[in-house]
């Protein structure tokens, strides 16, 4: 049983991002009685304890015992940025020194504090515009890497977090099942409501249908981006495996198990997928579909050869996309920017570091 637990870079167990059932399986693999795993949850995720010597109601020599086998955090914090406007963007090395990011977003506007965590290592989709698609895909995190990210924010900035989106580097919806852990854990053990976690996918079919199955009160986000199958297929180069409409099909499936409203998120590309015909085929398209439309301004990467190949459209354009976009009844936001000094957006600031490397 502690064979087959996760361990930190020291190579001690990590206790931080498990829930109680496998709390419990630990502390009985120790020996313990079965309310200790209580106590080390209640230390970990209401007292966001870093260390086994901080559960000062375990005996010393109880202590002693723990620490030769296992240590609160899985993750190490490799490198952290803060923005100017209060966004943290935090680089973790996970056991095996891969990296991968998570950002802590303070919107100015808002007293609840986001949380942006990452689902795999690199990505396989290999959008054209997104820098981890550029970081080609190295490997699924497991849910106690995902729950982490969470607890090591809250431990680092001494803060509660009140909503968790799977924005991150991957694709959640090609590692459902941790990333389904991870939500449940998220939810019972850190105390996050599923109202308040949001996934966001590039189209998987087969995850969209996973997680409607799982029925979860969480939100959906569809990162759609185009309405027309050509844009679409040379921006987000899965859509060639589930065409736009499979995709829409499984979106209202979705909706129809879940009466969960999805959120179309739909990234600006200048002199790709931002014009007027474009925002009223969206418009069209998404005339009976139950969602949100959420326009995000493209934050500009650099592919592997350095290039800058996309733009941001201007302001007016995005906002006539926008007027046009919602005139068949649905709700569209701009996305508003956060810690854009820092390299905040996706995938970003591990390419930056596995690049000089
Ligand atoms: N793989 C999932 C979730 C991670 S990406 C997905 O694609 O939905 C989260 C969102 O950020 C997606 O909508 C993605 O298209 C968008 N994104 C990626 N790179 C971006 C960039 N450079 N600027 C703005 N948005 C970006
Ligand atoms: Fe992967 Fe999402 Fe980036 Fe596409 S946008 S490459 S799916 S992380």
């Amino acid at each position: 049983m502690l064979d087959s637990m996760a361990r930190n870079a020291q190579g001690k167990i990590a206790l931080s991002g498990l829930d109680i059932n496998e709390l419990t399986d630990f502390v009985k693999a120790m020996g313990l009685p079965a309310f200790r795993a209580k106590q080390i949850h209640t230390w970990i995720y209401a007292k966001y304890a870093s260390s086994l010597d901080e559960m000062t109601d375990l005996s010393v020599e109880l202590r002693e015992k723990l620490k030769e086998v296992a240590d609160v955090p899985l993750l190490t914090i490799s490198h952290l940025e803060v923005s100017r406007d209060g966004t943290r963007k935090y680089l973790f090395a996970l056991p095996d020194g891969q990296l991968v990011e998570s950002v802590l977003i303070a919107f100015e506007d808002r007293p609840n504090l986001s949380v942006c965590v990452s689902s795999q290592v690199g990505c396989a989709v290999g959008c054209t515009f997104c820098a981890t698609g550029y970081l080609g895909f190295k490997r699924n995190l497991t849910s106690q890497e995902i729950v982490d990210q969470v607890m090591c924010i809250q431990r680092e900035a001494n803060l509660r977090v009140a909503n968790i989106v799977y924005m991150g580097q991957g694709e959640p919806l090609l590692n459902t099942k941790n990333v389904i852990d991870s939500i449940n854990t998220i939810n019972l053990s850190v105390g996050i409501g599923a109202r308040h976690i949001t996934v966001s996918t590039s189209g998987i079919v087969p995850g969209i249908n996973e997680l409607a199955a799982a029925n979860l009160p969480i939100t959906l986000a569809l990162s759609l981006h185009a309405p027309d199958a050509d844009t679409r297929e040379e921006i987000v180069p899965i859509t060639k495996k589930y065409s736009i409409h499979a995709v829409m099909q499984a979106i209202s499936d979705y909706y129809n198990t879940t009466r969960r409203r999805v959120t179309i998120e739909y990234v600006m590309l200048k002199g790709v997928n931002d014009s007027d015909d474009q925002a009223r085929h969206l418009a069209e398209m998404l005339k009976d579909v139950n969602c949100n439309i959420n326009l995000i301004p493209f934050n500009p990467t650099r592919n592997n050869k350095g290039e800058i190949v996309y733009l941001r459209p201007d302001m007016k354009t995005q906002k006539r996309f926008a007027e046009i976009a919602g005139r068949t009844g649905r709700t569209v936001t701009i996305r508003l920017e956060r810690g854009t000094d820092i390299d905040a957006a996706c995938g970003q600031l591990a390419n930056k570091f596995v690049q000089s490397k």
